[in-house]
């Protein structure tokens, strides 16, 4: 059967389709997860922190199911051979924690946040994971 993908996440819009084929929903849903993480992978290595894909899979009756994907940024390459990463603090809010830690040879920050809200339906709960240099504060998304 064939189905539709459409990627609603920035920078793209929903024009964007891409034509796959699947047995079922759930079949195009894996398809639509891996096409997620190629297409914003770059997307979240540049700007140092997940994105949430969102996606609407269409089967040519024009049923939709919608699904999120969320894509993690790759580590920032390291001055040393590979980063050491040592825990700085992990304050707790809301129902989540954020677990920060700095890599000892280059500097780098990285925070893993267990309750993040997803920028495009608002909803709570979501793991986020962001990197940034000493010295450039941390910013929620
Ligand atoms: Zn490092």
């Amino acid at each position: 059967m064939d189905y539709h993908i459409i990627d609603t996440t920035p920078p793209y819009g929903v024009y964007d389709t891409v034509a796959i084929t699947a047995d079922t929903f759930a079949e195009a849903a894996q398809q639509a997860r891996a096409i997620a993480r190629k297409r914003h992978q770059e997307q979240a290595d540049e700007i140092g922190q997940t994105v949430r894909v969102h996606m609407i899979i269409q089967d040519r009756t024009f049923e939709e199911r919608k699904i999120a994907e969320p894509v993690h940024p790759n580590p920032p390459p390291c001055t040393a051979k590979r980063h050491s990463w040592e825990h700085v603090l992990s304050p707790s809010f809301g129902e989540g924690v954020l677990h920060i830690h700095r890599c000892t040879q280059c500097g780098i920050y990285r925070a893993r946040n267990t309750w993040a809200t997803d920028p495009q339906d608002g909803t709570p709960g979501h793991v986020a994971i962001s990197y940034w240099k000493a010295g450039k504060p941390y910013t929620e998304t």
